[in-house]
């Protein structure tokens, strides 16, 4: 188990560009040429009969699945792109994001122990900030993939996000539907666990989660910290101030490196208060 959270914390840190990076990743693909180019190069590294597509001009996606799965995780990646743009955030990229969606199990392990010598302790897929890539076993489902595209994108905006709310703003888009033309986050596989935490007298205060540094945040409470971040902000979503705390986060976070005095500022209450507010939200919610 503490493994699988030094590898997360190795790979949210990861934050410098590697120098090594192949050509192709250095710019973002202007022209039909430049993205054939790209192309191949990631065909020769995963095979020639790899599906493979430039989808909203960053990401260079490709895949040994069929065209139909192909074509459902093209979705997702331009429906989070859209969305995070439309209200979120403001910077774009400055070079393309590798995106290697693999069928099954075998190949997407096969994958890992080639190119990283060892076998992945994860087995939904993960963000390797540093070659700007996302690995991913896509037969899990498309909610890793919504969670690990939101990592370089909010990085690009908002370099120093802290980790609770990098993952809890990353986790919302692991369940996400469609309300009134808007993508929103719903209740999904952590809400057990976290009103199973609450009820034990295990929850953690937002004044501590907001805290946390990144490697309390991945620490041995990472489940309950995860949750946390996630239902607080899916409560900002359904207060409609989601969008609004970001912006206010993001431009005090100089002063405000926690987000503790946007999330006062945001909802207008005092923590006790927020808290007195969220509990009792989160008991009531019902999954599945
Ligand atoms: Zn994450």
């Amino acid at each position: 188990m503490k493994a699988s959270g030094a590898w997360g914390l190795l790979l949210l840190l990861g934050c410098g560009i590697d120098r090594s990076l192949p050509q192709y990743m250095q710019d973002v693909p202007r022209s039909e040429g430049d993205a054939k180019r790209a192309g191949e190069e990631i065909r020769k590294e995963l095979g020639a009969a790899v599906l493979f597509e430039q989808v909203e001009g960053y990401f260079l996606v490709a895949s040994n699945d069929t065209p139909e799965r192909f074509r459902q995780c093209k979705g997702t990646i331009g429906r989070v792109y859209q969305h995070l743009y439309d209200d979120f955030l403001t910077q774009k990229p400055e070079k393309p994001i590798r995106v290697y969606l693999f069928r099954d199990k075998e190949s997407y392990e096969a994958y890992c122990k080639t190119a990283y010598e060892k076998a992945p302790t994860t087995p939904f897929g993960f963000y390797m900030a540093r070659e700007r890539k996302m690995v991913m076993n896509i037969s899990t489902g498309t909610g890793t993939l919504a969670h690990e595209l939101v990592h370089p994108l909010l990085a690009e905006d908002f370099p120093d996000v802290p980790s609770w709310f990098n993952e809890g703003f990353a986790s919302l888009y692991e369940e996400s539907r469609n309300r009134n033309g808007k993508l929103v986050g719903v209740v999904n596989w952590r809400l057990p666990g976290l009103q199973k935490a609450i009820k034990a007298g295990r929850a953690i205060a937002f004044k501590d989660l907001t805290g946390t540094t990144t490697e309390q945040f991945y620490g041995d409470d990472r489940g309950v910290n995860y949750a946390t971040a996630r239902y607080l902000c899916l409560w900002l979503q359904e207060q409609g101030m989601l969008a609004r705390f970001y912006k206010v986060f993001k431009a005090g976070a100089k002063d405000d490196p926690t987000g503790l005095a946007a999330l006062e500022k945001t909802t207008g209450r005092k923590l006790e208060e927020i808290e007195k507010a969220w509990l009792p939200w989160v008991a009531g919610l019902k999954y599945p």
